[in-house]
């Protein structure tokens, strides 16, 4: 579903899915099972499943990714490959994209930046935030499997480390937590906006309530603190947002009555 923010359009590109065992990954500290009122949001076995894929952001010339998906994984938790096909399917080849941004360099948002060593969006520039791509790739500790994946974009590479408009209609601001570089893009056009939250939330449970964990988090102390600020101020202003995994890539805002913070659906 095209999401229209002022003259930029916004699309989900669907890659595929991923499955979690919603009680291990996401939980509330002091509570004994903080699912029991979300059973509707889970599968009968008890998993969370979260879409896979990225935005495409269509804001004048410039065509821009937010994120590429999972890739070509295929196993018992997540399963993608569809991303360039429903990228065709909106007309796009991969040369024509401009721009890729990412919100974080987990592997289920770098699916796509390479293949088989070689850059997919080979005519774009890639963004990331400095302290991703340091503890991803540079850090003596990074993972082999995500170095030997985002180490052929270094010649598509500027990383950015300071809050600003890194395309027209799109800027950054870091909020690490999730990753030290993990970062939230508003896109924006006129007095329109939405804004794009990564993995800040994986669920909406988490947007709505405090309090929340999860486990895929480098900084949980971070990460809570950015989770209920963000929470906050998408509550106070309504604005328009969508995570990386909320179902169907739907975007929806905040709304509060008697006290209580919902979820509303564009
Ligand atoms: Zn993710």
């Amino acid at each position: 579903m095209m999401t229209t923010i002022g003259k930029i359009s916004v699309l989900g590109i669907f890659d595929g899915t991923g499955k979690e065992p919603a009680r291990e990954v996401l939980s509330k500290p002091g509570q004994l099972d903080p699912w029991e009122c979300h059973s509707d949001l889970l599968d009968p076995q008890g998993n969370l499943e979260f879409a896979l894929g990225g935005f495409l952001v269509l804001a004048g010339d410039r065509k821009i990714l937010i994120d590429t998906g999972v890739g070509t994984i295929s196993n018992d938790k997540y399963e993608g490959g569809l991303f360039l096909e429903n990228l065709r399917g909106q007309g796009i080849a991969p040369e024509e994209i401009t721009d890729v941004v990412f919100t974080h360099l987990h592997f289920d948002h770098v699916g796509w930046a390479t293949q088989k060593g070689k850059v997919v969006f080979d005519n774009a520039t890639y963004r990331v935030h400095s302290a991703d791509w340091k503890y991803f790739v540079e850090s003596p500790e990074a993972n082999p499997g995500a170095i030997r994946k985002l180490q052929p974009l270094t010649d598509h590479l500027e990383t950015f480390d300071e809050d600003r408009e890194l395309v027209p209609g799109l800027s950054s601001r870091h909020v690490a937590g999730h990753t030290p570089g993990s970062t939230i893009f508003t896109v924006s056009s006129g007095s329109d906006r939405a804004i794009f939250l990564g993995d800040v939330v994986h669920s909406v449970v988490e947007l709505t309530e405090e309090g929340w964990e999860a486990v895929f988090d480098v900084d949980p102390v971070g990460a809570k603190a950015v989770r209920s600020m963000i929470s906050d101020e998408l509550a106070a202003s309504g604005e328009l947002a969508a995570a990386a995994h909320f179902p169907q890539f739907q975007l929806g805002r905040i709304v509060t009555s008697d006290g209580l913070r919902k979820w509303k659906l564009n």
